[in-house]
């Protein structure tokens, strides 16, 4: 299988982890009528979601994987000498049916999903991941691979189908394609074991989670907690058996309100010393011993396939490359970071000495103080500026804003098939009036749909036998508009619509040659900037004004509401920023270790906080035993939870070449960043950016951004 990003995620993994594939079974003769299998004959060729049915899809699947496994066949049977035609590209133009399908299926599942899908998931996704594993060790593939990279300066390639060429003997390497005897069978050993440690490790976590409880019968120590959350927190105490009062977990939506809400410290105490020792108490639920291990088998991974750490092997594949870029770059943000977190600090427990609270203020008391001194400070309410972000005047907000920058246009198409009526689906046309590409936009929260919001592509830009133009998705889980009341959303959610139609935007500008290197196929570390760049049009007050409308009256949002707003929310980022890059630097201390992995997580946890000043006040965001992120599953984000941090730098930097020509909108940069946008990943993630900014992106924006400097 080639190497295609299904979803992109903004909050949620798609896939759980691999089992054994189930046995197949032989496909029978109804196939043909089966919508998955045929030619679309749909407008656009989009879907013929009105005519597939959730019992479609495994039969499909067990077909497009059986017709993978001949092309492959016939690959590596092939008796001619491998040529870059009947290897490099006989590959990357294998499984279209079952790409087509995953597609599909892992569009509808996530969004629109039933019993049926959600079973038929459980086979497919374990199965896929053993078909994939079968190509990518396949060593009678790789040696006609490895025969054309060989002779890759001596072939005359254009620089896509090198960068092609070169992407794939890469993901053989890194797979361990090259290992033999003993080293290849020690790696499939370490595979295994880390992939029974990260299950561990995310059970440990969860049963310490749930196992925590504080109950309270004193409506007291509640504070204003919204009566909502109250109601909530006496149905947890039920719950748990208690005849009345209330009780909290450590689940964030519990522990979160609570820590800002309640007056009483020692509860507060209680409740914040629970969270903070998840899986780190001694007992049968601990995670010290299993992260232990876990960073020495990769490292060990790491050197078996010829890098000096987990993190080196990690990187070499994201666009910060390497350990030390990534150390590099954090090292320029943290000291202003902790400075602020500082001074915020300071603040706090001045408020709280003068409520005449005694003794050190500590990281339990921080939420509650910050919360006191931001509706001091600022005397702003979020649902104040719902009115203004009616959902339609958001969508058409983006639209305009992509004509403003790109001159594209959006035509509500109603004749083609959709996967739920909610759905909106629009073609999106140049300025000349050339077809782009379609998004489907679906919108609204429903259970047959998982939480967060994303983007799909159900079909990707590539132009090898003519131009096949992109469909993309953007789904999102704002609130449904009920008889007389519309759908009106936080500036956060509204923020969100601009996020995901920047990685639609992505896969729509995509102009490449080859499926695998289009639209948002792109690294880690690149594929969030693209979307977060968006978020700095939207809070522009020239562009809040073009769409931020109240819905009843059609006023424009006042521009001492949008200060307000901007103020009240940048207020705590010095903790926001500390607290996430100790987490970062954290993940970086275990990775990017070259030897003596420590046994001692907890002494070398300190160790590495020590280092870097961390105040007793504040936690990382993740401490070791329950960082899920990077030990909850075999790799994970692991040497990857910097990602955000990057994306961030980039897309203050970026939007910063357009602020520099005095004009937000200026074509000329917005044609540049069009065009780095199009080349998806067929060049290095570096050398994209620099050739639409000029250099490195510098961390001055962000800085500036983030209020750290003047
Ligand atoms: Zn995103």
């Amino acid at each position: 299988m080639k190497r295609t990003s299904i979803a992109i995620m903004c909050s949620i993994l798609l896939f759980a982890s691999c089992k054994e594939a189930t046995p197949e079974k032989k496909s029978d003769t109804s196939m043909t009528d089966n919508p998955l299998l045929t030619e679309w004959d749909t407008p656009f060729g989009v879907p013929p979601f009105d005519k597939i049915k959730s019992t479609d899809y495994l039969p499909a699947f067990k077909v497009a994987l059986e017709e993978n496994q001949k092309e492959i066949k016939e690959i590596t049977e092939n008796t001619a000498a491998a040529t870059f035609q009947n290897t490099i590209e006989a590959l990357e133009f294998s499984g279209k049916n079952l790409n087509r399908l995953q597609r599909v299926f892992y569009a509808v599942n996530g969004a629109n999903t039933d019993s049926i899908l959600k079973i038929a998931a459980k086979e497919i996704t374990p199965a896929i991941a053993t078909h994939n594993d079968n190509i990518n060790l396949n060593p009678a593939l790789f040696k006609r691979i490895k025969a054309v990279y060989d002779q890759k300066d001596k072939l005359n390639l254009s620089p896509e189908e090198l960068r092609l060429l070169e992407e794939t003997h890469k993901r053989f390497v890194r797979s361990g394609i090259n290992l033999q005897g003993k080293a290849q069978d020690r790696l499939r050993e370490i595979n295994t074991r880390l992939a029974k440690l990260g299950g561990d490790f995310g059970e440990n976590l969860l049963d310490e989670t749930n196992a925590f409880e504080y109950h309270t019968k004193d409506k007291k120590d509640l504070g204003n907690l919204p009566e909502s959350l109250v109601a909530l927190a006496a149905a947890e105490a039920k719950n748990r058996g208690h005849k009345d009062g209330w009780s909290f977990t450590l689940q964030r939506p519990s522990i979160n309100p609570f820590l800002q809400s309640s007056p009483n410290r020692e509860a507060r105490k209680i409740l914040f010393d629970g969270y903070a020792m998840r899986a780190n108490n001694d007992n049968e639920s601990d995670n010290k011993a299993i992260l232990s291990e876990m960073a020495a088998l990769r490292l060990e991974k790491a050197k078996l396939l010829g890098y000096d750490s987990h993190a080196a092997y990690i990187l070499s594949n994201n666009m910060a490359e390497t350990p030390e870029a990534v150390f590099g770059f954090m090292e320029k943000l943290w000291p202003s970071a902790l400075a602020m977190a500082k001074s915020e600090r300071d603040a706090l427990a001045k408020k709280m000495k003068s409520e005449g609270v005694t003794g050190t203020f500590a990281g339990s008391d921080w939420r509650h103080y910050v919360e006191k001194v931001r509706k001091e400070r600022y005397n702003f309410d979020e649902e104040q500026t719902r009115p203004y972000f009616e959902f339609t005047a958001v969508r058409d907000g983006v639209f305009v804003l992509a004509g403003e920058l790109f001159g594209l246009t959006f035509k509500e198409l109603t004749n083609v098939p959709k996967w739920h009526e909610d759905q909106q689906v629009f073609e999106v046309l140049e300025k000349d009036g050339t077809h782009l590409g379609i998004i489907y936009m679906d919108f609204f929260a429903r259970e047959s749909k998982r939480g967060g919001a994303w983007m799909n592509a159900l079909r990707s830009q590539m132009n090898v036998n003519g131009m096949v133009t992109p469909i993309v998705t953007n789904n999102f889980n704002y609130p449904a508009p009920s008889g007389d009341s519309p759908s009106l959303l936080s500036f956060t959610e509204a923020e969100t619509l601009f996020h995901e139609f920047g990685h639609a935007l992505h896969g729509l500008f995509s102009n490449v040659k080859y499926e695998s290197l289009s639209g948002t196929n792109v690294p880690r570390d690149f594929v969030e900037f693209p979307s977060q760049v968006m978020e700095n049009w939207m809070s522009e007050p020239q562009v809040l004004r073009l769409f931020a409308k109240h819905y009843k009256t059609g006023e424009v949002i006042p521009d001492s509401m949008i200060k307000k707003m901007k103020d009240a929310n940048s207020f705590n980022g010095g903790f926001a920023t500390v607290e996430y890059m100790a987490a970062a630097y954290l993940d970086m201390a275990w990775h990017a270790k070259t030897e003596n992995i420590p046994t001692d997580a907890n002494a070398f946890e300190k160790e590495a906080m020590e280092k870097l000043g961390l105040i007793d006040e504040i936690i990382p965001r993740y401490r070791n035993t329950y960082f899920g992120h990077i030990f909850s599953g075999a790799t994970g984000y692991s040497s990857g939870y910097y990602s955000y941090l990057w994306s961030e730098v980039l897309d203050a930097d970026a939007f910063q070449a357009f602020k520099d020509t005095g004009n937000i909108f200026d074509p000329e940069t917005a044609k540049r960043y069009r065009k780095m946008l199009s080349m998806g990943g067929s060049q290095p993630g570096m050398e994209l950016y620099k050739g639409f900014r000029g250099s490195e992106p510098e961390i001055g924006p962000l800085l500036k951004k983030k209020g750290f400097v003047e």
